[in-house]
């Protein structure tokens, strides 16, 4: 860490890979500007709009995030998994300055362009499965939860809905609906959409009878409540993530998604993979769904997909989404072709620069020295994830009892060390870490030694 370089000079021509791959901290975190503009949001954004860490960024791009008064900060967490190629990936920032000069928008569905084209050429290809697909393009991982659960609902004429324990899916009535968490998701932004089912998640660590049992138990539950309580012949969609995002990273004991799939294909129920966290090389496989071998018959993407523009697919087969009547789908901005060219970038830079593998190598870096912390320390109840979606659940020592206290502690701990960190979890103990795949090998492990020493200081 370098502290040499004056806080007020402003050093870069642009973000991207090419800023100093360093963490150096020049004030306290945040400094003066930030804090400065800090108040101004205060001042004129309400509180409903939170904030994780109040630094205002400048630059950002590899592994690092520059802010206002000059500290570069290790980035693990990819804003929420959008970044994944890297902050202005040099890809993204190609195409996407060069299309911005050609057209900016025309509208998808009044004249279209190719490039929309493409992106659902590609996501029906390199989705799980062989089968005919189709895809269209919405703005945000809400819109294609939301559109998905149309195309299955008009596809099967059938109304019911199945979510799971510790699901997130959106903030719109409906997705806010499917979400699992009252505070801050859904608390008093009722009344809520009707024919929304929820069932027991196979959450392994806190399953009554262990996590032995927990996918064949969880699953059995979960089927005989949906005959017993819906009947099967009115569900048209279950819907999951294949890792949870904001539930906690809560991976799924295997098993549990075969047997729920199994099930679904026998009762002529749409399969809908939510993948708009886990998607786009984050998990170690372009999409988490290939873990197991499912082929989800929808599949929604967002927030990897673009780079950090705005854009999200709904990709699912033909003959569901051939269903719906014409018009019946779209909106204004879907598919902005700036957000086109960006996600076609994203998808030349994951094969250009391996970033599978990549995802899988964080993975080898972070779960050992994660495990080994977990010996050490007995708040840490659990450590779980896959590729570069990786957490520790934080417990009070010698039970299973959430302690959220001391993970905010330790997420206070990390950003005033330079490190950026989000929270997550039903009960909010839970330390995710999603650094883009653009971050070096040094930086991640700089990152762990900054969590180790905020553990070692409780
Ligand atoms: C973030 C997220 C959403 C919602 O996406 P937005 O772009 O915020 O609307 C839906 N599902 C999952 C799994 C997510 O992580």
């Amino acid at each position: 860490m370098s502290t040499e370089r004056d806080a007020h000079e402003q050093p870069f021509a642009h973000g991207g890979p090419s800023l100093p791959q360093e963490r150096r901290l020049v004030t306290e975190i945040p400094g003066p500007r930030s804090r400065e503009m800090f108040a101004r949001k205060q001042a004129a954004v309400p509180p409903g709009i939170g904030t994780t860490l109040p630094v205002f960024v400048t630059h950002a791009g590899g592994g690092v995030v520059v802010d206002a008064d000059g500290n570069s900060l290790i980035d693990f967490g990819s804003g929420i998994a959008v970044t994944t190629v890297g902050n202005a990936a040099p890809r993204v920032v190609e195409r996407v300055q060069r299309q911005v000069a050609d057209f900016t928008h025309t509208c998808f569905m009044v004249t279209p362009y190719e490039a929309y084209v493409e992106v659902c050429e590609k996501l029906n290809r390199l989705t799980p499965g062989d089968h005919e697909k189709r895809s269209f393009l919405l703005n945000s991982g809400a819109e294609a939860v939301e559109n998905a659960v149309k195309v299955a609902r008009h596809a099967t004429g059938r109304q019911a809905v199945v979510v799971f324990d510790h699901g997130y899916h959106g903030r719109t009535l409906l997705t806010m609906t499917l979400t699992a968490k009252n505070m801050p998701y859904k608390h008093r932004f009722g009344p809520y959409a009707p024919e929304v089912y929820r069932m027991p998640m196979a959450y392994p660590y806190r399953w009554p009878t262990g996590p032995e049992n927990c996918a064949e138990e969880a699953a059995a539950q979960a089927i005989d409540a949906i005959d017993k309580q819906i009947g099967a012949a009115n569900v048209a969609a279950i819907v999951i993530e294949p890792i949870q995002g904001e539930g906690g990273f809560v991976v799924p004991a295997r098993g549990f998604l075969p047997r729920l799939a199994e099930y679904a294909k026998a009762n002529g129920i749409v399969f809908v993979a939510d993948e708009v966290q886990t998607g786009f090389a984050r998990t170690g496989h372009l999409f988490a769904c290939e873990d197991e071998g499912i082929v989800p018959d929808i599949i929604c993407t967002a927030k990897g997909i673009a780079g950090g523009l705005p854009l999200a697919a709904v990709t699912g087969r033909a003959e569901l989404l051939d269903a719906v009547h014409v018009g019946g789908l779209g909106g204004t901005y879907g598919g902005n072709p700036l957000a086109c060219e960006a996600a076609l970038a994203v998808l030349e830079t994951i094969e250009a620069e391996g970033l599978v593998e990549r995802a899988r190598r964080v993975e080898a870096v972070m779960l050992p020295r994660l495990r080994a912390l977990a010996e050490r320390f007995d708040v840490i109840g659990d450590v779980r994830g896959r590729g570069a979606m990786i957490a520790i659940e934080l417990v009070v020592p010698g039970s299973k009892q959430p302690d959220a206290a001391v993970t905010g502690e330790i997420a206070r701990r990390c950003h005033a060390e330079g490190l950026v960190v989000l929270t997550a979890g039903t009960y909010g103990n839970v330390l995710r870490f999603l650094p883009p795949l653009a971050i070096s090998d040094a930086l991640l492990e700089e990152g762990l030694s900054i969590l180790e020493k905020a553990l070692s200081a409780l």
